[in-house]
Protein backbone atom coordinates (compact mmCIF):
# COMPACT_ATOMS: atom_id res chain seq x y z
CA UNK A 1 0.00 0.00 0.00
CA UNK A 2 0.99 3.46 -1.00
CA UNK A 3 1.40 6.33 2.53
CA UNK A 4 -2.16 7.83 0.83
CA UNK A 5 -3.45 4.57 0.52
CA UNK A 6 -2.65 3.89 4.28
CA UNK A 7 -3.83 7.38 4.82
CA UNK A 8 -7.29 6.87 2.98
CA UNK A 9 -8.53 3.25 4.57
CA UNK A 10 -7.82 4.78 8.31
CA UNK A 11 -10.28 7.93 6.96
CA UNK A 12 -12.33 5.44 5.57
CA UNK A 13 -12.37 3.44 8.72
CA UNK A 14 -13.67 6.68 10.59
CA UNK A 15 -16.20 7.13 8.41
CA UNK A 16 -17.40 3.83 9.11
CA UNK A 17 -16.89 4.20 12.70
CA UNK A 18 -14.38 1.26 12.97
CA UNK A 19 -10.98 2.66 13.85
CA UNK A 20 -9.09 1.30 16.13
CA UNK A 21 -7.93 3.06 19.50
CA UNK A 22 -4.26 2.69 18.19
CA UNK A 23 -2.08 2.66 15.46
CA UNK A 24 1.64 1.48 14.74
CA UNK A 25 2.94 3.20 11.45
CA UNK A 26 6.20 2.07 10.08
CA UNK A 27 8.19 4.43 7.97
CA UNK A 28 11.15 5.39 6.24
CA UNK A 29 10.89 9.11 7.22
CA UNK A 30 9.52 9.93 10.44
CA UNK A 31 8.84 13.79 9.90
CA UNK A 32 6.75 13.22 6.94
CA UNK A 33 5.12 10.66 8.42
CA UNK A 34 4.28 12.97 11.30
CA UNK A 35 3.41 15.70 8.94
CA UNK A 36 0.99 12.93 6.98
CA UNK A 37 -0.83 11.90 10.38
CA UNK A 38 -1.45 15.48 11.25
CA UNK A 39 -3.30 15.78 8.16
CA UNK A 40 -5.14 13.04 7.97
CA UNK A 41 -6.16 14.85 11.74
CA UNK A 42 -7.06 18.16 10.23
CA UNK A 43 -9.37 15.46 7.89
CA UNK A 44 -10.85 13.84 11.30
CA UNK A 45 -11.73 17.17 13.18
CA UNK A 46 -11.42 20.08 10.97
CA UNK A 47 -15.03 21.89 11.07
CA UNK A 48 -14.58 23.33 7.35
CA UNK A 49 -14.28 20.08 6.13
CA UNK A 50 -11.09 20.27 5.92
CA UNK A 51 -9.15 20.58 2.55
CA UNK A 52 -5.67 20.71 0.93
CA UNK A 53 -5.15 24.59 2.15
CA UNK A 54 -8.59 24.84 5.12
CA UNK A 55 -5.81 28.51 7.16
CA UNK A 56 -8.94 29.76 8.53
CA UNK A 57 -10.14 27.77 10.76
CA UNK A 58 -9.33 27.62 14.33
CA UNK A 59 -8.57 23.82 14.65
CA UNK A 60 -6.17 23.36 12.12
CA UNK A 61 -4.14 26.33 12.82
CA UNK A 62 -3.63 24.87 16.31
CA UNK A 63 -2.80 21.31 14.62
CA UNK A 64 -0.12 23.02 12.42
CA UNK A 65 1.71 24.31 15.57
CA UNK A 66 0.74 21.67 17.82
CA UNK A 67 -1.16 23.44 20.56
CA UNK A 68 -4.55 22.03 20.18
CA UNK A 69 -5.08 20.82 23.75
CA UNK A 70 -6.44 17.25 22.53
CA UNK A 71 -3.14 16.54 20.75
CA UNK A 72 0.11 15.62 21.98
CA UNK A 73 3.13 14.59 20.13
CA UNK A 74 5.41 12.58 22.55
CA UNK A 75 9.13 12.16 21.31
CA UNK A 76 12.22 11.18 23.04
CA UNK A 77 14.07 13.24 25.42
CA UNK A 78 17.43 11.88 24.55
CA UNK A 79 17.85 7.93 24.06
CA UNK A 80 13.94 7.37 25.60
CA UNK A 81 10.77 8.49 26.16
CA UNK A 82 10.31 9.47 29.77
CA UNK A 83 7.79 7.48 31.68
CA UNK A 84 6.49 11.14 33.19
CA UNK A 85 5.70 11.78 29.88
CA UNK A 86 3.43 8.74 29.43
CA UNK A 87 1.59 9.64 33.10
CA UNK A 88 1.39 13.59 32.13
CA UNK A 89 -0.60 12.25 28.64
CA UNK A 90 -2.89 10.42 30.89
CA UNK A 91 -3.61 13.21 33.11
CA UNK A 92 -4.67 15.59 30.50
CA UNK A 93 -6.61 13.18 28.78
CA UNK A 94 -8.64 12.01 31.13
CA UNK A 95 -10.85 14.43 30.37
CA UNK A 96 -13.04 15.04 26.84
CA UNK A 97 -11.52 16.79 23.89
CA UNK A 98 -13.30 20.27 23.93
CA UNK A 99 -12.04 21.40 20.48
CA UNK A 100 -11.87 18.18 18.93
CA UNK A 101 -13.61 14.98 18.20
CA UNK A 102 -10.86 12.97 19.60
CA UNK A 103 -8.03 13.15 22.32
CA UNK A 104 -4.97 11.98 20.00
CA UNK A 105 -1.50 11.18 20.99
CA UNK A 106 1.28 10.32 18.62
CA UNK A 107 4.47 8.94 19.88
CA UNK A 108 7.42 9.64 17.47
CA UNK A 109 10.09 6.88 17.39
CA UNK A 110 7.77 4.60 19.43
CA UNK A 111 10.84 1.91 19.76
CA UNK A 112 12.85 4.11 22.35
CA UNK A 113 9.84 3.08 25.04
CA UNK A 114 11.67 1.83 27.32
CA UNK A 115 10.37 -0.75 29.69
CA UNK A 116 8.77 1.41 32.46
CA UNK A 117 7.36 4.24 29.87
CA UNK A 118 5.85 0.74 27.89
CA UNK A 119 3.89 -0.34 30.75
CA UNK A 120 2.42 2.96 31.78
CA UNK A 121 1.49 3.27 28.08
CA UNK A 122 0.01 -0.65 28.18
CA UNK A 123 -2.88 0.71 30.70
CA UNK A 124 -3.49 3.23 28.03
CA UNK A 125 -3.91 0.02 25.51
CA UNK A 126 -5.35 -2.76 27.92
CA UNK A 127 -8.53 -0.43 28.48
CA UNK A 128 -9.13 1.75 25.53
CA UNK A 129 -10.96 4.53 26.43
CA UNK A 130 -13.71 5.75 23.99
CA UNK A 131 -12.35 9.42 22.16
CA UNK A 132 -8.93 8.51 22.56
CA UNK A 133 -6.67 7.48 19.33
CA UNK A 134 -3.03 7.06 19.35
CA UNK A 135 -0.41 6.75 16.62
CA UNK A 136 2.75 5.32 16.65
CA UNK A 137 5.72 5.93 14.97
CA UNK A 138 8.97 4.03 14.07
CA UNK A 139 11.15 3.43 11.66
CA UNK A 140 11.89 -0.14 13.19
CA UNK A 141 9.09 -2.14 14.55
CA UNK A 142 11.22 -5.35 15.10
CA UNK A 143 12.80 -3.69 17.90
CA UNK A 144 9.66 -2.60 19.80
CA UNK A 145 8.04 -4.16 22.75
CA UNK A 146 5.86 -6.76 21.85
CA UNK A 147 3.31 -5.87 24.09
CA UNK A 148 2.66 -3.10 22.54
CA UNK A 149 2.73 -4.29 19.03
CA UNK A 150 0.44 -6.62 19.33
CA UNK A 151 -2.59 -4.20 20.41
CA UNK A 152 -2.38 -2.05 17.73
CA UNK A 153 -3.40 -2.45 14.06
CA UNK A 154 0.17 -2.36 11.86
CA UNK A 155 0.88 -0.46 8.56
CA UNK A 156 3.70 0.81 6.86
CA UNK A 157 4.20 3.83 5.06
CA UNK A 158 6.90 4.07 2.73
CA UNK A 159 7.99 7.20 0.90
CA UNK A 160 9.95 7.48 -2.30
CA UNK A 161 13.36 8.54 -1.58
CA UNK A 162 13.31 10.57 -4.86
CA UNK A 163 10.46 12.58 -4.33
CA UNK A 164 10.42 16.29 -3.16
CA UNK A 165 8.83 15.62 0.30
CA UNK A 166 11.80 12.91 1.54
CA UNK A 167 14.70 15.22 -0.38
CA UNK A 168 13.42 18.82 1.36
CA UNK A 169 12.07 16.89 4.23
CA UNK A 170 8.53 19.10 4.31
CA UNK A 171 5.14 18.68 3.61
CA UNK A 172 3.83 18.27 0.48
CA UNK A 173 1.51 21.62 1.42
CA UNK A 174 4.46 23.70 2.10
CA UNK A 175 5.79 22.84 -1.66
CA UNK A 176 2.46 23.05 -3.73
CA UNK A 177 3.21 26.99 -2.48
CA UNK A 178 6.41 27.32 -4.16
CA UNK A 179 5.95 25.22 -7.29
CA UNK A 180 3.79 27.62 -9.18
CA UNK A 181 6.15 30.62 -8.38
CA UNK A 182 9.09 28.34 -9.59
CA UNK A 183 7.24 27.64 -13.20
CA UNK A 184 6.53 31.85 -13.29
CA UNK A 185 10.39 31.98 -12.39
CA UNK A 186 12.18 29.97 -14.59
CA UNK A 187 10.37 30.70 -16.75
CA UNK A 188 11.30 34.51 -16.97
CA UNK A 189 14.69 33.87 -16.54
CA UNK A 190 14.61 31.55 -19.84
CA UNK A 191 12.48 34.05 -21.81
CA UNK A 192 14.66 37.14 -20.45
CA UNK A 193 11.81 38.62 -19.22
CA UNK A 194 12.24 41.35 -16.47
CA UNK A 195 12.49 39.78 -12.86
CA UNK A 196 12.60 42.52 -9.72
CA UNK A 197 13.76 40.22 -7.11
CA UNK A 198 12.78 42.48 -4.65
CA UNK A 199 9.05 41.57 -5.48
CA UNK A 200 9.07 38.32 -7.28
CA UNK A 201 10.15 35.94 -4.99
CA UNK A 202 10.79 37.78 -1.89
CA UNK A 203 7.02 39.70 -1.65
CA UNK A 204 5.70 35.99 -1.17
CA UNK A 205 8.57 34.41 0.34
CA UNK A 206 10.45 37.05 2.67
CA UNK A 207 11.89 33.88 4.69
CA UNK A 208 15.59 32.95 3.79
CA UNK A 209 14.51 29.49 4.57
CA UNK A 210 11.56 29.63 1.91
CA UNK A 211 13.86 31.02 -0.82
CA UNK A 212 16.49 28.16 -0.05
CA UNK A 213 13.72 25.29 -0.06
CA UNK A 214 12.87 26.92 -3.86
CA UNK A 215 16.53 26.88 -4.58
CA UNK A 216 16.62 23.02 -3.49
CA UNK A 217 13.60 22.49 -5.76
CA UNK A 218 15.37 24.03 -8.62
CA UNK A 219 17.87 22.21 -8.11
CA UNK A 220 16.20 19.08 -8.05
CA UNK A 221 14.43 19.77 -11.28
CA UNK A 222 18.08 20.46 -13.20
CA UNK A 223 19.18 17.07 -11.59
CA UNK A 224 16.00 14.52 -12.22
CA UNK A 225 16.24 15.70 -15.61
CA UNK A 226 19.81 15.07 -15.99
CA UNK A 227 19.34 11.94 -14.90
CA UNK A 228 16.58 11.49 -17.27
CA UNK A 229 18.55 12.50 -20.08
CA UNK A 230 21.48 10.21 -19.20
CA UNK A 231 18.61 6.91 -19.36
CA UNK A 232 18.61 6.99 -15.59
CA UNK A 233 15.99 6.36 -13.09
CA UNK A 234 14.33 9.87 -12.07
CA UNK A 235 11.45 11.17 -10.48
CA UNK A 236 9.00 12.06 -13.11
CA UNK A 237 6.61 14.26 -10.78
CA UNK A 238 9.92 16.22 -10.21
CA UNK A 239 11.23 16.25 -13.88
CA UNK A 240 7.55 17.18 -14.90
CA UNK A 241 7.50 20.85 -12.70
CA UNK A 242 9.10 22.51 -15.53
CA UNK A 243 10.24 21.01 -18.68
CA UNK A 244 14.17 22.32 -19.03
CA UNK A 245 14.97 23.23 -22.76
CA UNK A 246 18.78 22.13 -22.41
CA UNK A 247 20.86 19.01 -22.97
CA UNK A 248 22.90 17.70 -20.50
CA UNK A 249 26.19 19.68 -20.78
CA UNK A 250 24.50 23.25 -19.86
CA UNK A 251 22.26 21.24 -17.12
CA UNK A 252 25.50 19.87 -15.36
CA UNK A 253 26.60 23.68 -15.65
CA UNK A 254 23.80 25.15 -14.00
CA UNK A 255 23.41 22.03 -11.45
CA UNK A 256 27.06 23.89 -10.26
CA UNK A 257 25.51 27.46 -10.65
CA UNK A 258 22.46 26.45 -8.12
CA UNK A 259 24.86 24.42 -5.83
CA UNK A 260 27.04 27.59 -5.68
CA UNK A 261 23.80 29.76 -4.79
CA UNK A 262 22.71 27.25 -1.82
CA UNK A 263 26.45 27.17 -0.59
CA UNK A 264 26.07 31.15 -0.86
CA UNK A 265 22.57 31.05 1.28
CA UNK A 266 24.42 29.17 4.08
CA UNK A 267 26.89 32.00 4.37
CA UNK A 268 25.12 34.97 5.26
CA UNK A 269 25.09 36.42 2.16
CA UNK A 270 22.21 39.14 1.37
CA UNK A 271 19.39 37.71 0.21
CA UNK A 272 18.72 40.19 -2.79
CA UNK A 273 22.79 40.06 -4.05
CA UNK A 274 22.13 36.00 -4.34
CA UNK A 275 19.18 36.31 -6.56
CA UNK A 276 20.88 38.79 -8.95
CA UNK A 277 23.62 36.13 -9.12
CA UNK A 278 21.12 33.72 -9.64
CA UNK A 279 19.63 35.33 -12.47
CA UNK A 280 22.67 36.66 -14.37
CA UNK A 281 24.55 33.66 -13.81
CA UNK A 282 21.59 31.19 -15.22
CA UNK A 283 21.07 33.51 -18.48
CA UNK A 284 24.43 34.49 -19.21
CA UNK A 285 25.63 30.41 -19.43
CA UNK A 286 22.65 29.22 -21.84
CA UNK A 287 24.17 32.34 -24.66
ZN1 LIG B 1 -9.66 23.46 9.21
Amino acid sequence: MSQTEVLNEILQKYHENKLSHAYLLETNNLNLALNDIKLLIKNLNCPENYQEKCCNCNLCNLINLENLPSLKIIEPDGANIKKKEIEDLKVSFSTKPIYSKYNIYIIKNAEKLNASSANAMLKFLEEPTPGILGFFLTTNKDIMIDTIKSRCQIYTLKYDDSSLESTLNISREIISTYISKIKLYLAAIYNQEFINHKTFLLNEFPNREDIENIFKIILAIYYQTFLKLNNLKYNEEIVSIYSLPEDKEKIQEKMQIISQILTNMSYNVSIELILDKFVIEMRGSHE
